[in-house]
């Protein structure tokens, strides 16, 4: 399998852009970003504690010990950090492993990134990078929610797998443009990090734009 080209090869033309440093994406992206993150916290708080009154329920959520409430915030204010750095790293593992080429990592105002950015890269090898965090981290954060003793460990698990799912946003809508529009194997993706070009290969005597 083929995983890349180092040129844009002759007949393939540009198709789609998604760039989060793009105001209108980047809007986008983060309003349902912060949209998954409340469904998931409501569902979660919703499935522990019913409708039982609230101020009941943040007293289930509070322990008797003031320091372990203390210590639940640092761990899910470092667990977060730690997540955006291995979802990026595994973006790029995958990048690494099929193209041996350099990477670029970074940050915007409202998103981290990783990109392969000198190439062009087919289909497949595109596909499990867009989706190899997203299918990594899942379980990571899901699974625990469900064992778990303590309900504020529920819900912080609950949050992270909300803003896990919402951080995949840009990545899940990369991945449903291959799943629904852009089938070809053939079709190629330059990937800088922040903005991802879509190319696809079309008959030099039926140059079709659309996609
Ligand atoms: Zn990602």
């Amino acid at each position: 399998m083929k995983a890349f080209e180092t040129k844009l090869p002759d007949g393939y033309v540009e198709v789609k852009t998604v760039d989060v440093k793009n105001k209108k994406i980047a809007i986008a992206f983060n309003l349902i970003a912060a949209s998954t993150i409340i469904i998931t916290i409501v569902t979660a708080w919703f499935s522990m504690f019913g409708t039982q009154p609230f101020a009941m329920c943040i007293d289930k959520l509070r322990s008797d010990n003031l320091w372990h409430d203390m210590l639940r915030l640092i761990f899910f204010a470092v667990v977060s950090v730690i997540y955006i750095v291995l979802h990026e790293l595994t973006h790029g593992l995958v990048y690494k492993l099929f193209t041996k080429q350099k990477l670029s990592f970074g940050l915007t105002l409202t998103a981290a990134y990783c990109g392969v950015p000198d190439i062009y890269i087919y289909r497949t090898v595109a596909l499990l990078s867009l989706l190899a965090p997203f299918c990594v981290f899942l379980p990571v954060f899901l699974i625990p929610i469900f064992f778990l003793p303590y309900y504020a460990d529920k819900l912080i698990f609950s949050f992270l797998l909300g803003m896990h799912v919402g951080g995949c946003v840009g990545d899940l809508y990369d991945a449903c443009l291959y799943l629904f529009k852009l089938r070809d194997p053939a079709t190629l993706m330059r990937d800088t990090g922040p903005k991802q070009t879509f190319y696809r290969y079309v008959e030099e005597t039926n140059v079709d734009k659309s996609v």
